[in-house]
């Protein structure tokens, strides 16, 4: 039996200004090679992944080609410019997917999967993907994820604490964020039209830092958490790229 169509968009579009670089952090070094690198390369040798999209600002799509061609990933059938939010870095990205319709060799037309992922996370791999892939297929949307380590608590603005969630109920979110292509596409088309009547009104418009927050709101799908992977870091500040340096030597050990 054939399996669905499955396809990964990585997200390579933002600035990274946390990082306080002039590069960002999905372009920064890391073990010799971009932080990208990595994800495209987890993709490539996946049997579970068959075609990439990736969001990037178009300054860089002539790297990423060059890389794509010089490694050989030829899995990577897009690339797209990112949006000014990060879930609309998403939207362009499924757009293209559903735009393309031709697909890839393995599916044709739009695929039945979409994994929605940071390129900023460079340790993905293909147990993640796996694990993320089993939990989709009980429920429309699934995240990696893993539990918080340290206790959470919510504060408002002035920093006075307002809740205390039971640190056994806190996960941490990763990616990838999982969906059925239809459930994803139909948020994006809903997140999408909002941030149109938003331009109007500016707070009109909810914050949405993830796919699955996005999906929720606009679906209403129970969303399944599945173990990501305590090495399956964002760089999103300096000390993470020294911390995946880290991960990578003893990776290579
Ligand atoms: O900003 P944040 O750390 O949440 O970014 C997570 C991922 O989303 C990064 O890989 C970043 O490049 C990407 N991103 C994007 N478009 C944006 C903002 C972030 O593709 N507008």
């Amino acid at each position: 039996m054939m399996r669905p169509g499955n396809a990964m968009i990585i997200l390579a579009g933002g600035r990274g200004n946390r990082m306080e670089s002039d590069v960002p952090k999905q372009f920064m070094s890391l073990g010799g090679k971009p932080v990208l690198w990595y994800s495209l390369n987890a993709v490539q040798r996946s049997e579970l992944i068959d075609e990439a999209v990736v969001v990037s600002s178009p300054e860089f799509f002539s790297d990423i080609r060059a890389m794509a061609d010089r490694y050989g990933f030829d899995k990577v059938s897009h690339l797209v410019s990112g949006g000014e939010e990060r879930f609309l870095s998403v939207v362009n990205g499924v757009r293209a997917l559903y735009e393309a319709g031709e697909g890839c060799e393995t599916f044709a037309g739009a695929p039945e999967i979409i994994l929605v992922h940071d390129a900023a996370r460079p340790f993905i791999d293909d147990e993640i993907i796996r694990r993320c892939l089993e939990g989709v297929s009980a429920s429309a949307g699934c995240v990696a994820a893993v539990p918080s380590k340290d206790t959470v608590k919510l504060a408002d603005e002035e920093g006075f604490v307002t809740d205390e969630p039971d640190r056994k109920n806190v996960w941490c979110m990763q990616t990838p964020q999982v969906f059925y292509a239809g459930v994803l596409k139909s948020a994006c088309e809903k997140a999408y039209a909002d941030i149109e009547k938003s331009r109007q009104d500016l707070n009109a418009m909810p914050s949405i830092t993830d796919d699955a927050q996005m999906v929720r709101m606009y679906e209403n799908i129970p969303i399944r958490l599945v173990m990501g992977s305590y090495d399956n870091i964002k760089i999103t500040t300096p000390v993470d790229l020294l911390i995946a340096e880290k991960i990578l030597e003893n990776r290579s050990v």
